[in-house]
């Protein structure tokens, strides 16, 4: 297929309490969060994997893990590092933890900091940060062969910003394990994102005066028989001209999967504790009409169009008129997807309203390129779909009277709060209630994923309606 080049583009990090108020297109250097600074050899030290294990020897393994989660139920800041060792510890290239080292796991406020600065990290890059901050004789040197310069004392780690804090929490199966103030095991990727990412525009919280849609419960409920047909197109960022991994049929299939979750539509796959109604599932009256699919050989954009957005502007053009998706086959950030709201950029003909996903989570890719088959379905691109029409993560906020937004959290009155994001589907209670895992604007992985809420809808047909004015009344149908 020949190379063609279409709009142009550009995106900026989703930055959920970001609101654009200055200069278009300038970039400001950012302040990363605080990691570790490592040696980062070419070649990795090998280690025993759960893939390499007999069958006996796996409830073992499993045993060091859940040992190490109970000692951090003792501390009040670990749930988050307790719930991503969980997660990591069936996967198939987990660590095995020999015993006799240390382990450095980062707080909650650790976390906190780094989602500001990396959304929808791919969840299989976890495995490679508990290798990175598994250190087995507790010297220098970590299970995957980071080298560690630390020059801070007993009680502290070097980090990009300093040095940040240390504290044993004792030792569990063996293992001594620490919380940290700041991450001492980032995968590369994660790292070079972080270090080298566009900087948010601005910071200042969200309030009503940025964004024209408050609580949902005040928005106006959507007329039956209107319906957002909104004429919608995909560039495909690949490596070379016979990288034939996402065609243009892959991309109408994806498309038909986010329109069938648009409707509420999408399979539920039952867990052990839902009951016996379906989880939310609104029919958002929204659909993406295919108008254009692009495939282009764009090596830099393919590679690093999550980190450096401006790659992308030039496929972005008459932005007003579309919604565009950008699709990233060769991605170096280890980000899933990222997308601005509506509101958060003040013109509507401005590039950086589109949503760009990674082939990690395009549907169909991991089936086909034996990848992690949790992300098979597609529906990163839903969720991210979801952000460009406008809503916010289920943890957005944290629980309801902590952090952004006034307390505010989603603005969604009928999604329930959620501390910290999950990627597990399982029945968590972070703010006293069921998290809400099957919703879109979760964390949690593809099957688990069922709908959006009647809230979410009435939000995204108002940010469209006042921030996306054009657009609106293009694909308004009555
Ligand atoms: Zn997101």
């Amino acid at each position: 297929m020949p190379m063609t080049c279409h709009a142009s583009v550009s995106l900026a990090l989703l930055w959920l309490r970001a609101s654009l108020t200055d200069a278009l297109f300038m970039r400001v250097p950012i302040e990363s969060p605080n990691q570790a600074e490592h040696d980062r050899p070419h070649r990795r030290s090998m280690y025993k994997r759960v893939a390499d294990l007999q069958a006996g020897d796996i409830e073992l393994h499993k045993e060091a893990y859940r040992r190490i989660g109970q000692l951090l139920d003792l501390a009040t800041s670990m749930p988050h590092s307790k719930h991503i060792l969980h997660f990591v510890m069936s996967h198939p290239e987990a660590p095995v933890l020999p015993p006799g080292g240390c382990m450095y796991l980062p707080s909650d406020t650790a976390w906190a900091s780094f989602y500001e600065h990396l959304e929808h990290p791919f969840p299989a890059l976890f495995v490679e940060m508990v290798a990175n901050s598994y250190y087995p004789s507790c010297n220098d040197t970590s299970l995957s062969g980071l080298k560690l310069p630390s020059s801070c004392g007993a009680e502290a780690m070097r980090g990009s910003r300093g040095c940040f804090k240390v504290t044993s929490l004792g030792s569990a199966a063996g293992i001594e394990v620490f919380e940290t103030a700041g991450h001492v095991g980032l995968p590369d990727k994660w790292s070079y994102h972080i270090e080298h990412a566009t900087a948010p525009r601005s910071r200042v919280p969200q309030t009503g005066a940025v964004s024209k849609c408050g609580m949902s419960g005040e928005l106006p409920q959507v007329p039956q028989a209107a319906r957002l047909v909104i004429p919608t197109r995909y560039v495909v960022c690949r490596m070379s001209d016979d990288d034939d991994s996402v065609t243009e049929q892959h991309v109408r299939e994806q498309n038909r999967w986010a329109n069938e979750a648009l409707s509420g539509l999408s399979p539920w796959a039952r867990t052990d504790f839902d009951g016996d109604e379906r989880p939310a599932s609104a029919d958002m009256q929204i659909s993406f009409e295919l108008s254009d699919i692009s495939i282009v050989t764009d090596s830099q954009c393919a590679k690093h169009g999550f980190t450096k957005p401006w790659l992308l502007h030039k496929y972005n053009q008459n932005a007003s008129q579309h919604f565009t998706f950008v699709i990233i086959a060769n991605d170096q950030s280890g980000v899933m997807g990222q997308s601005l709201l509506p509101h958060q950029l003040s013109e509507e003909d401005s590039p950086e309203h589109m949503v760009v996903v990674s082939t990690e989570g395009f549907r169909g890719h991991a089936g086909r390129n034996r990848g992690d088959m949790r992300y098979d379905e597609g529906d990163a691109l839903v969720h991210e779909a979801g952000h460009g029409l406008g809503l916010y993560h289920t943890f957005e906020g944290s629980c309801a009277n902590r952090g952004a937004n006034g307390g505010r959290g989603d603005f969604i009155e009928d999604t329930s709060d959620e501390a910290m994001p999950h990627y597990e589907c399982a029945l968590t209670r972070s703010c006293g209630k069921a998290d809400p895992v099957h919703n879109f604007m979760a964390y949690s992985p593809d099957s688990c994923k069922v709908g959006f809420t009647e809230g979410q809808k009435r939000r995204a047909w108002c940010e469209l309606e006042h921030h996306r004015a054009a657009l609106y009344q293009r694909s308004l149908r009555k």
